[in-house]
């Protein structure tokens, strides 16, 4: 299994002389399995331009598996460039949450609306499909890959997703915010609850349902890619807008068994340098545990 990262920031692409080393584009991940084997990729930022380029120079069929996690921009705006969607040889399945009232069909097809792209979906070649699935559910993508989901703590809800395939496994979990102070699903909240207030008990006990969820989804994962867009202080200034500082992301791993914490979805603003520093900071947070602690950096690989 090896892990590719085509673009690892948040909220939106930041190309430019400051994010050289860490990349500038939003959130895409592909897992390759072998050459044989169906293609992973999870969300459709703007590194997903790259990635189908790639693609697109193959000519034998490819059975390309796109896992959104919610459709904020960050997540879906490299859609309308995917080259592999004008080509015949290609099939694919788009995933996501099932949102009752808003079909992931209906996402898809938006993002090329004429008002925004001059293409239309009568130029996607490929064959496409869509599947909704229910939260906590697991299915299999191809002959020995199994993919489980669980629900993460984010405005309109996003999802983390496990791929299993061969002993080895890899979780990929973002947006989310820890699970302390607030609920995030349909509605966004506006205005940042008080941190130092006491939780109402009936929350606690939902947010402790969805982080011992997450928790089992992790279960000795191999790779955590996990949301640290945030410090700490800065998710005390913002809990409700769901990111994750290293030290949420750090006790999920010592909690599941993971070993290897994958930092992810890049706050806009940080420069390569700040960058070093959050993980600087991050790797000394770890010393104390079993976790081996990196960033994603695009371009960049990991293989399991
Ligand atoms: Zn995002
Ligand atoms: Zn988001």
């Amino acid at each position: 299994m090896k892990l590719v990262f085509w673009g690892v920031r948040g909220s939106i692409p930041v190309p430019g002389p400051h994010t050289v080393r860490y990349g500038g584009n939003t959130s895409c991940v592909q897992v390759e399995l072998g050459p044989s084997e169906p293609i992973l990729i999870f969300d459709a930022g703007t590194g997903i331009r790259e990635l189908g380029q790639a693609l697109s120079a193959r000519t034998d069929s490819l059975d390309i598996h796109i896992f959104i996690t919610h459709a904020h921009w960050d997540h879906i705006q490299g859609l309308p460039f995917f080259d592999p969607l004008f080509k015949s040889n290609c099939s694919i399945t788009f995933y996501s949450l099932k949102r009752r009232g808003h079909a992931l069909s209906d996402v898809v097809n938006s993002v090329i609306e004429t008002r925004y792209f001059p293409l239309s979906r009568a130029d996607w070649e490929a064959r496409i499909r869509f599947v909704e699935f229910e939260n906590e559910e697991s299915f299999s993508v191809g002959s020995g890959i199994s993919v489980s989901t669980s629900r993460l703590n984010h405005p309109w809800i996003a999802n983390a997703y496990r791929v299993d395939y061969q002993n080895k496994s890899m979780v990929y979990a973002t947006d989310t915010a820890p699970f302390e102070h607030v609920i995030l699903d349909w509605d966004f909240i506006s205005r940042a609850p008080d941190v130092s207030q006491p939780v109402d008990p009936q929350i606690k006990e939902q947010l402790q349902v969805m982080r011992h969820n997450l928790i089992s989804l992790c279960k000795d994962a191999d790779v955590l890619i996990y949301d640290t867009m945030f410090t700490d202080e800065q998710y005390a200034r913002n809990p409700h807008w769901g990111h994750s500082a290293p030290s949420h992301a750090l006790a999920v791993c010592e909690e599941s068994g993971v070993r290897h914490l994958v930092m992810f979805h890049h706050a806009p603003e940080r420069s390569d340098e700040e960058m070093d520093i959050l993980v600087a900071d991050a790797v000394e947070l770890a010393s104390k545990t079993n976790v081996k602690i990196s960033a994603a950096q695009e371009g960049h690989s990991i293989l399991l």
